[in-house]
């Protein structure tokens, strides 16, 4: 073939209609094409990735969201049950192609009440890795109202775009944990403060992230800056899950559950209610009465309760979990081939340990490190190949003072 007759094989261009013709086995073609093509391939794998996403979040039911969540999580089955159908209905509703019935499906934001260190973070991260979307964990205590010392609340959409890895399109599909949003209650018991900085101002701020609104977002973080690029956020979709320790709302429910059985002696007399654990009847009001704006648990609608740990639960989340404290540690000493066991003698005397100094479930990680850090250090590279943890051993390693050092930590 002469050389001026070569053409484009997909659009038929003669070679001096085009920029450059590419040639292959028998066939050319031309850069208009190539584009065309380009431009195919990333429409074509941008639908891929929603489909699979989509099929990702579908085909798990609320049943199977939770027996995920048993995997890695001991107990809180209350809280997993209603995690699991928020999760499931968030999603829901996102699938959702626009409807003309004008019935417009609400998002199901969550808020969960509980001690620290009984699962809170953890419920959120496990929920994140089973969805594969993004998650952004921060804390509501560092946030402050615009212009003053502190973040902006726009920076929990910085965090949110750092975990898409500034995919726009994943990160208006992740989750956002906002911990410690007790900490920014209206503290109504101190009338001196003229401007609650930390408090009413940031649950406003925080309002506009919660309703689903488009924000201009600093990629990089920091403060606004008028010459940084902004990225446009959409929180429609977001997934916000709140969590707080709302250490004393125990009284706030205890005395609005008094009144009630006053009031009806009937419906609530007191010995049914389970004292040890109040926090299973609280209700949005209680959050009101310990100062959230009722503009912000409006935001939060599905409330929900964290148990305290036991010490057969801290006993549990020992062993128990999918990625459990031990399991972990068994891994790290078989990656110097090393045989790890640890008697039930020991267990027993870590958790009674935890509980004794309260060190919570946080803690055993702590009192497991005292425990071998020693071994750890000293075993690979001897011809040693085999540890055994029994409680003897554990006495000796976590004398009072090791523990003391702990509890000062915790
Ligand atoms: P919170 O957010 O409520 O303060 P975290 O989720 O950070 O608590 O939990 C602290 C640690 O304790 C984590 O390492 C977590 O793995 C462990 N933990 C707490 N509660 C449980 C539980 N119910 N099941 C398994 N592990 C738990």
């Amino acid at each position: 073939m002469a050389k001026e007759e070569l053409e484009c094989s997909f659009c038929g261009r003669k070679k001096p209609e085009t920029n450059l013709l590419i040639a292959g086995l028998d066939a050319h073609i031309c850069d208009k094409c190539i584009e065309q093509a380009h431009g195919i391939v990333l429409e074509e794998s941008k639908q891929t990735d929603n489909s699979e996403l989509s099929a990702e979040l579908m085909l798990r039911k609320p049943q199977q969201i939770k027996d995920f969540l048993d995997e890695y999580i001991i107990g809180q089955d209350v809280t997993k049950k209603v995690m699991s159908v928020a999760v499931y209905n968030h999603y829901k509703r996102l699938l959702q192609p626009p409807s003309d019935d004008d019935i417009e499906i609400q998002k199901s934001n969550i808020i969960m009440v509980g001690q620290t260190g009984t699962g809170k973070t953890l419920m959120a991260k496990t929920i994140a890795k089973m969805l594969n979307v993004p998650l952004a964990i921060v804390d509501a205590t560092v946030l402050t109202e615009a212009g003053y010392v502190g973040e902006d609340v726009e920076s929990i959409l910085t965090r949110l775009l750092q975990a898409a890895d500034y995919s726009l399109e994943k990160a208006e599909k992740g989750i956002v944990f906002i911990d410690e949003i007790d900490k920014i209650a209206r503290k109504s018991d101190n009338p001196s403060i003229t401007r609650d900085v930390s408090g009413e101002g940031v649950q406003q701020a925080l309002l506009k992230l919660l309703e689903g609104t488009v924000v201009n977002v600093p990629p990089k973080g920091g403060r606004k800056h008028p010459d940084q690029k902004f990225i446009e956020v959409n929180t429609e979709n977001i997934l916000f899950i709140a969590g707080g320790a709302f250490d004393g709302i125990d009284k706030v429910i205890s005395k609005r559950l008094n009144m009630q059985a006053v009031g009806y002696s009937a419906s609530m007399s007191e010995e049914r209610i389970d004292h040890s654990n109040l926090l299973q009847y609280i209700i949005p009001k209680d959050l009101k009465d310990f100062g959230l704006i009722p503009e912000i648990i409006g935001r939060l609608p599905v409330l929900t309760y964290m148990d305290p740990l036991d010490a057969e639960t801290l006993r549990s989340i020992l062993t128990e979990p999918k990625n459990a404290i031990i399991k972990q540690y068994k891994k790290l000493f078989a990656m110097d081939e090393i045989d790890f066991s640890i008697t039930d003698g020991a267990l027993d005397f870590v958790v009674e340990k935890a509980v004794e100094y309260k060190l919570g479930a946080r803690g055993l990680r702590s009192l497991c490190e005292e425990i071998l850090t020693d071994a750890m250090f000293e075993m690979p590279g001897t011809d040693e190949k085999e540890i055994r943890v029994t409680k003897a051993y554990a006495e000796e390693k976590l004398t009072k003072s090791t523990i003391k050092k702990l509890k000062a930590v915790s």
